[in-house]
Formats: C-alpha cells, sequence, structure tokens
C-alpha cells in the first residue's frame, strides 16, 4: 500500500494559518492565503478541463503567482513540468514533446515566446486566468506519486525529465533540516530559480517545516547583503559565483541570525571557500542533482577548514559508496558517485536506455566521479564523461580548471582531452583572458602546480566559453570547436 501524507499545504494552513509564508518585494503572504489563492488557481485549471494525471508546464518567473500556480497542480495531482525560461524556443519544445505536457501556463512576458512552442499543448497566459470562484480538492498527497518533471541541465547530452515524486520531495525536505536543524526564526532567502530543483525545494521545505520564504524575481547582491547584515534570512541557496558577488559586494559583517550559507550546484573554487573562512561566513558546501531532489551530501562549517574543498558528509537517509565497474572501492580511490535514498528519483521520463544504465539495485549511478576520504567525506573531482586518461593516469579537467583560474590573467577556463598519438590524450585548455598572458608562462605556472600529464599541451584563446541556460560550462561543445579547429588547418 502506498504512503500517504496530508495534502501538505491544506495541512500547514490548517496549523498555522498565520504564519508568514512568502515575502516578495513589498507584498507578504501567510500560509492561509496561500492555500486560498492556489485553490482558486486550482479551480481555474480544473474549470478549463484539466484533470489529475494530465501533465502541465509553467513558464513562469520567480514570482508570488508561481508559488500559487505550483500549489495548485499539486492540489489537482497535475505533474509539473517546470520549464527554464532562459532556454531557447527549440529547447522548449523538444522539453514540452518529451513530456506530453497537456497544458502551459506562461507568464505575459512570454507570450510571443509562446507562438513558437507547440500547437498540440493549450496556452494560458497570466492574464487570461479568472480567480473569481474556488473549490477544495484532495486531502491527501500519494508519496509514490509524480509531483514534478525536472529536466537536467543537459550538461553531459540532452536533458532528461527527472521525475520527481511527492516522497522524493519529502525526504530531500527531513533530510536537509535533520542536517541544518529548523529554528522558529528561519526565513530562507531564494534567489534561484524556481524551475530548478535549487528553487522549488525551498517552496516545500517552506511549506512542511512552515517556514517563511523571501522570494527575489533576480538576484542582486546589494539587497541580499542589506538583508543579511540585518539578520533578515537566516539561510540562503547560491552558486559559487552568486557568491563571489556576495563577497565583492559586502562591506560589513553578517549578523548572527544568519547560520547558512548553502553552496551547491557545482564545483566550489577553492580561493572563494577560504575567502568565506577568513570572513567567518559559515558556508555548507554541498552536493546535488536534479536527480537527487537537492542536496545529498553537505558539508557542515566546522568541517570546513579541516576539509576544505570536500562537499561532505551524506543527509542522514542517503547511502553513497564509490565504484568501479563492479567492485566497491575503498577510501581515497576515485570511481563513480553511487546513491541510495527516499529523496533519489525512480528515473527519468520515457527514457528507458538511460534508466537501464543508471539505475542498477535500488543505488543511482550519477555518473560523476568521486572518492571517501577515510572518515566517509566526499570529494568530487568531475564528470565521468570528461574524464581525461592520459598514458594511463587518470586526469580531471575541472582541477586544471581551477589551477588555470589562479593565474591572475585568466577569466575563464575550460579543458578538455584530445587525441594523441603518444599518450592517447592529451589536455587542451581553452581560455577567457582578462588580459592574455603568454602561452609558455601559462604552460610555466601549471607546471609549478601540476604534475606534468596534467599540464595542457595547448592553450587557446577565445572570446566566450559555450555555456548552458545554467551557465555550466559545455565540455562537450569545445570539443566540436577543437575539432572543427584541426579540420580547418587540415
Ligand atoms: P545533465 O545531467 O543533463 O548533464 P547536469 O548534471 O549539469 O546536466 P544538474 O542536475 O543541474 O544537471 O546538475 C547536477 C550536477 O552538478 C552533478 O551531477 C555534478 O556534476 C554537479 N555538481 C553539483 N554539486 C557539485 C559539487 N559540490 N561539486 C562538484 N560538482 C557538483
Ligand atoms: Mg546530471
Amino acid at each position: 500500500m502506498a504512503t500517504t501524507l496530508p495534502n501538505w499545504l491544506k495541512q500547514r494552513a490548517f496549523l498555522t494559518p498565520d504564519r508568514e509564508a512568502i515575502r516578495f518585494e513589498k507584498e507578504s503572504y501567510t500560509f492561509g492565503q496561500l492555500y486560498e489563492a492556489a485553490k482558486k488557481y486550482a479551480h481555474y485549471f480544473a474549470s478549463i478541463g484539466l484533470q489529475k494525471g494530465d501533465f502541465a508546464a509553467v513558464l513562469l518567473k520567480n514570482k508570488p503567482t508561481t508559488i500559487f500556480i505550483i500549489h495548485a497542480f499539486q492540489q489537482l495531482g497535475v505533474p509539473t513540468v517546470l520549464l527554464n525560461h532562459r532556454l531557447t524556443a527549440q529547447e522548449l519544445n523538444f522539453q514540452l514533446k518529451d513530456s506530453h505536457a497537456k497544458l502551459l501556463v506562461c507568464d505575459d512576458e512570454f507570450d510571443s515566446l509562446s507562438l513558437q512552442l507547440p500547437n498540440d499543448c493549450q496556452k494560458v497566459l497570466l492574464h487570461q486566468i479568472d480567480l473569481t470562484s474556488t473549490s477544495s480538492f484532495r486531502s491527501e498527497y500519494d508519496l509514490d506519486e509524480i509531483c514534478t518533471i525536472m529536466y537536467t541541465s543537459g550538461t553531459t547530452g540532452n536533458p532528461k525529465g527527472v521525475k520527481q515524486s511527492y516522497g522524493n520531495h519529502w525526504w530531500s525536505a527531513m533530510g536537509s533540516s535533520l542536517n541544518l536543524g529548523l529554528y522558529e526564526q528561519d526565513i530562507w532567502l531564494c534567489a534561484v530559480p524556481l524551475f530548478h530543483i535549487s528553487g522549488y525545494s525551498i517552496l516545500m521545505r517552506s511549506v512542511i517545516y512552515g517556514m517563511t520564504v523571501h522570494l527575489f524575481e533576480h538576484f542582486n547582491e546589494q539587497k541580499i547583503n542589506e538583508l543579511l547584515v540585518k539578520g533578515e534570512g537566516t539561510i540562503i541557496s547560491v552558486v559559487s559565483t552568486m557568491l563571489q558577488r556576495l563577497l565583492h559586494d559586502q562591506t560589513e559583517p553578517y549578523h548572527s541570525r544568519f547560520r547558512c550559507m548553502l553552496l551547491g550546484g557545482g564545483p566550489a573554487p577553492k580561493p572563494l571557500l577560504e575567502q568565506c573562512r577568513d570572513k567567518g561566513i559559515p558556508v555548507f558546501q554541498t552536493y546535488g542533482m536534479t536527480e537527487t531532489a537537492s542536496q545529498i551530501v553537505t558539508l557542515p562549517p566546522e568541517y570546513s577548514l579541516e576539509k576544505l574543498g570536500s562537499a561532505g558528509k551524506p543527509l542522514f537517509p542517503v547511502q553513497i559508496m564509490i565504484m568501479e565497474g563492479e567492485a566497491i572501492l575503498s577510501p581515497h580511490k576515485a570511481g563513480e558517485i553511487i546513491v541510495k535514498g527516499p529523496n533519489v528519483t525512480s528515473g527519468y521520463l520515457h527514457r528507458e536506455d538511460a534508466n537501464r544504465e543508471s539505475f542498477k539495485d535500488g543505488w543511482f549511478h550519477t555518473g560523476d566521479i568521486g572518492y571517501l576520504d577515510e572518515e566517509g567525506f566526499l570529494f568530487v573531482l568531475d564528470r565521468r564523461s570528461d574524464l581525461i586518461i592520459s598514458g594511463g593516469e587518470n586526469v580531471y579537467p575541472a582541477e586544471i580548471e581551477a589551477t588555470l583560474l589562479s593565474h591572475p590573467q585568466v577569466e575563464e577556463a575550460g579543458v578538455i582531452g584530445v587525441k594523441d598519438e603518444k599518450w592517447g590524450e592529451v589536455p587542451v585548455a581553452f581560455l577567457v583572458a582578462k588580459q592574455r598572458a603568454e602561452k609558455e608562462e601559462l604552460s610555466h605556472f601549471c607546471r609549478e602546480r601540476l604534475a606534468k600529464f596534467k599540464t595542457p599541451k595547448e592553450f587557446i584563446y577565445v572570446e566566450e566559453l559555450p555555456r548552458n541556460a545554467s551557465k555550466k560550462l559545455l565540455r562537450r561543445e569545445l570539443r566540436a570547436i577543437f575539432l572543427k579547429g584541426e579540420r580547418n588547418e587540415h
């Protein structure tokens, strides 16, 4: 029998109706008001024919309305397909078709974009929604039911639709609170997109914990710093570029109530972590992905000195192992990170091939390479698909990129492996320069810090590096650029 829980939002609105749920600019909504708003939207979507089990997509910005609609679809039992509004029409078309979405709800400003999207899906713009009537819907959520479809960022290939169940979100919220604790005064600042798991998971925690979310349409370092100095935010989720901007702008120390800078999304540059340590900023490094419904491994600040660069230990409901083929590896041996836990997805939508490859005996194979130390702290090295094998040695592009980034004249760096007759593969670096350094100088700089086989054989200057809509480096496109250049030379 499937496990059910009370409808989270209904229960929260029943338990603490007057507690503040959402802050946004000058607006504020209680949990009672949030539930009432969600019911009105749900009534409207039901009135235009949306039924339990249909899939509905949203192309919406970070605003309270988006939160109302996300909860409205939960009221109806309609899985929400969360679209990234930074994608091109072609990329959106792929996700809409792949997910078989029956309805698409768009912010009014995406009106012209929506005209380029498939016609077989009904489109609704925000201003067309009629909110004059309301009704109540379900009283329970089934933990096995699909709540959301969220596409991976598409860094290693085409994005895959991840099926996230109510149970995945529930356990993700539980794991996070068992690790970070829960305080009555908590206010979680959300300046990350709601269409990513980083943002969506904050909404689920808010309702489950009864905690206020302060939502931002855009990330603005001055505004955020002001709140953190005043102590009007106790936790914030950031990626490293956001943290860099916060530190650059910060003039006053943060309030003692500010207790967690949750840093995730990708590898964290060591100099950034050192700067936070020196300023006494409580950084919690974290590792997670769309498939794990947010964090799965987190490093508390008391270890941030001793274990600098580690992503931490698994959250309470989670297990992790490092594997190579069929073998489970011992500490300090690098292999694929595999994870298991109730927050991990049951699989990708319509992707049996990827499911067979990634899910084995209840464990999810992440495609990332890392190792555990003797105490069980995880160190993430790189993506399996980007590993360079040079003369039998494993070379991790991320390590070379981090070294190049520490050069004062390098703005951005991307490293790939290219075919080499003698070594099998050798690393080649693509650079965006603040000021162009001589290639001999860069090579010398790397040689002083890295083994010879890790030193790039070529340094290629480019105007910009290829990145996806999540701003993640697309090394597969660098490979294509390199091959094209080679062809042109011959
Ligand atoms: P795709 O799966 O389509 O290639 P993606 O993996 O970039 O895209 P996301 O789910 O958004 O999509 O990102 C998760 C990935 O981000 C992880 O698998 C890992 O490679 C990387 N990542 C997340 N946190 C960290 C971290 N702390 N250190 C290093 N890498 C991280
Ligand atoms: Mg991935």
